[in-house]
């Protein structure tokens, strides 16, 4: 079965104190979009990539680039919050594609082996999959200022991504939706009744939004490089 996936990579770079959209932040002298994609590539499990870039940064993310990637990622404009990206990362696929990952640009040190997982999990049979961590932190209720109570934390999980989906089920989610502010696409599913899998995800791939996640991955770069 064909994987596509869509990297969405129209998000500001405000919270990382950037002066251009996150996804083209240089971590170690390349774009955090091209580790991201880089991490997919070398997954050996994704045939075609369509990259969602702010409308004002078309000609940008083309040039970031490398030339070799060409021919396998296609570059399209967003849209004004992260699920509009998505939808137009979809609508500009191809239709030999069976399963579609969505993975943010964000998390650009994603191990390829939590890719590979995904898209294992598909072609056994689920129609959506999301990679899972246990949340280690004590986790609790607050409200104006006062603890309201503590969640069991046996059961809560960060998500990550590569998200992975049938393509019918994500395409048929993406049209019938009018909620903007879902944070991830697996959620439409949850929401829609469907069933969303987990597989293993991986601490390195966290997402970069601070300046202090940029100087993590700085340092996971380079002790994987050594
Ligand atoms: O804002 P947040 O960190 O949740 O964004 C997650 C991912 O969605 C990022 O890779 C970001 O570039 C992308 N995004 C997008 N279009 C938007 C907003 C966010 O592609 N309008």
């Amino acid at each position: 079965m064909s994987t596509a996936a869509i990297v969405p990579a129209a998000g500001s770079g405000v919270r990382l104190g950037a002066d251009r959209p996150k996804a083209l932040v240089p971590l170690a002298g390349e774009p955090l979009v091209v580790h991201a994609l880089r991490a997919l590539r070398t997954s050996e499990v994704v045939d075609r990539i369509v990259v969602v870039a702010p409308p004002t940064e078309l000609d940008e993310m083309q040039a970031a680039l490398p030339n070799p990637w060409h021919g396998w990622v296609h570059v399209v404009a967003g849209g004004a919050v992260r699920q509009a990206s998505v939808a137009a990362g979809l609508e500009a696929l191809s239709d030999d594609h069976e399963l579609v990952l969505v993975h943010d640009a964000a998390r650009a040190l994603v191990p390829p082996a939590v890719v590979t997982r995904v898209v294992d999990a598909l072609l056994a049979g689920a129609p959506a999959v999301i990679p899972v961590v246990p949340v280690s932190d004590t986790v609790k209720r607050v409200r104006d200022g006062r603890v309201l109570d503590t969640v069991d934390r046996a059961s809560l999980y960060a998500v990550q991504t590569p998200q992975g989906f049938r393509r019918d089920v994500l395409a048929t989610v993406h049209a019938t939706t009018t909620e903007s502010d879902a944070t991830d696409d697996a959620g439409l599913v949850e929401r829609a009744g469907g069933e969303v899998c987990v597989v293993d995800g991986d601490a390195e791939a966290f997402k970069i939004t601070s300046p202090l996640d940029l100087r993590l991955a700085e340092a996971l770069l380079s002790s994987r490089r050594h």
